[in-house]
């Protein structure tokens, strides 16, 4: 399915920029160049409004310069971040999305071959990679209530385990742990192993980072990305918290520490990580279209997992046919996954219009 959308995307980008629109996209008109307006994506956990109209404008101000390395950018950068989480510029390393920093912890803890003590369904794009550096994976089930089991992951550690990745709030489930606990259990387990702490979605919750423990564990690391409340998905930009002894360890994994982010990119983020007007916006919207989903589901009798992020995932078992066939039929692209023993679809919350149309599409689907 996602290789479908790509493939897509890839056509309508040539078409569209053979029409001379990229043009028109630099010179500031309210043109869109993707997706296409009937198209309807909700299988990657996008931000449907972003990038914000601060990011937006830096980057038509500065795309004239990606003739210029951004090193002098970096720095900046750092500092802005640094203030935001009330930490020091060297306990941040930038990558291209976390995606990025969760492949560097992986190298990182890989030299000693060993395991992953991950959650069962959790996010997972990293773990092939990971792999690939020769760590394996125990997957320990989610409890009762859709939530990590802390206790359960603690006690699966062995001598052989390097790392524990905690994704909260979790995708696939949009479930989250209490901060006390989640604490807690960081900082014991975190006296044995790396503790991968994945903070892809907090701001959705409005939840605390573990920023301030990071900053003072060399075994705790926290991912952070742009590419969810800040909408800068296809910028590319993420980075890592972490002991400034941690930080030099990962950033020499990289062919040029901190470097892996374009000029334009850096420019985004530095315009959006102080802009608390957009994300509470981003946060209250996406708030406000669960709540309608919710309601559709309940019409339905589908059985859902209320979330605290920009997806929810809902239980599919009882529709017929092929769903996410029928969904895409409909234009609207939504990720499909077995879990728990039977069929579950995971949406990203787009805008007011685009969940309504999928409501009405589930509607159709299911009578
Ligand atoms: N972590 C989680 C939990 C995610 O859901 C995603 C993307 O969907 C990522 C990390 C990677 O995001 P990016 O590389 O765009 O920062």
């Amino acid at each position: 399915m996602n290789t479908s959308r790509r493939e897509w995307l890839r056509q309508s980008a040539f078409a569209l920029a053979a029409a001379g629109i990229a043009a028109d996209v630099f010179a500031g008109k309210e043109k869109k160049l993707l997706p296409a307006d009937n198209m309807i994506l909700l299988n990657s956990n996008e931000n449907a409004y972003g990038p914000s109209p601060k990011a937006r404008k830096a980057i038509l101000d500065h795309y004239l310069s990606s003739n210029r390395y951004p090193d002098d950018l970096i720095p900046v950068l750092k500092k802005e971040i640094a203030k935001h989480w009330n930490i020091r510029p060297e306990n941040i390393l930038f990558g291209a999305g976390s995606s990025e920093i969760l492949g560097l912890v992986s190298l990182h803890v890989s030299f000693t071959k060993g395991n992953v003590i991950t959650a069962e369904p959790s996010y997972r794009v990293w773990n092939e990679q990971a792999e690939a550096f020769g760590l394996n994976f125990i997957r320990i089930p989610l409890n009762s209530e859709r939530k990590l089991d802390l206790e359960k992951m603690k006690s699966s550690i062995n001598a052989a385990t390097r790392m524990v990745y905690i994704c909260n709030p979790n995708n696939p489930t949009g479930t989250y742990i209490d901060d006390a606990v989640l604490r807690n259990f960081v900082n014991e387990v975190s006296k044995s192993v790396m503790v991968l702490a994945d903070e892809a979605y907090t701001e959705f919750a409005d939840l605390p980072s573990l920023a301030d423990i990071a900053v003072n564990n060399p075994n705790v690391v926290v991912a952070k990305t742009f590419s969810k409340i800040y909408g800068l998905a296809g910028a590319r930009i993420g980075y890592a918290i972490a002991h400034p002894d941690t930080i030099n360890k990962l950033g020499r994994y990289q062919p040029w520490t901190d470097m892996g982010i374009s000029t334009v990119t850096a420019n985004a983020a530095l315009a959006s990580v102080a802009d608390k007007a957009f994300v509470d916006e981003c946060r209250e919207k996406t708030k406000q279209t669960r709540e309608m989903c919710y309601e559709c589901f309940r019409q339905l009798s589908l059985e859902y997992v209320p979330s605290h992020t920009s997806f929810i995932l809902f239980n599919i078992s009882k529709l017929k046919g092929d769903f996410s066939g029928q969904m895409r039929a409909r234009n609207i692209f939504v990720q499909y996954r077995e879990h728990f023993g039977g069929k579950w679809c995971r949406v990203s919350m787009g805008t007011t219009e685009e969940m309504k149309a999928f409501c009405a599409a589930l509607k159709s689907i299911s009578t």
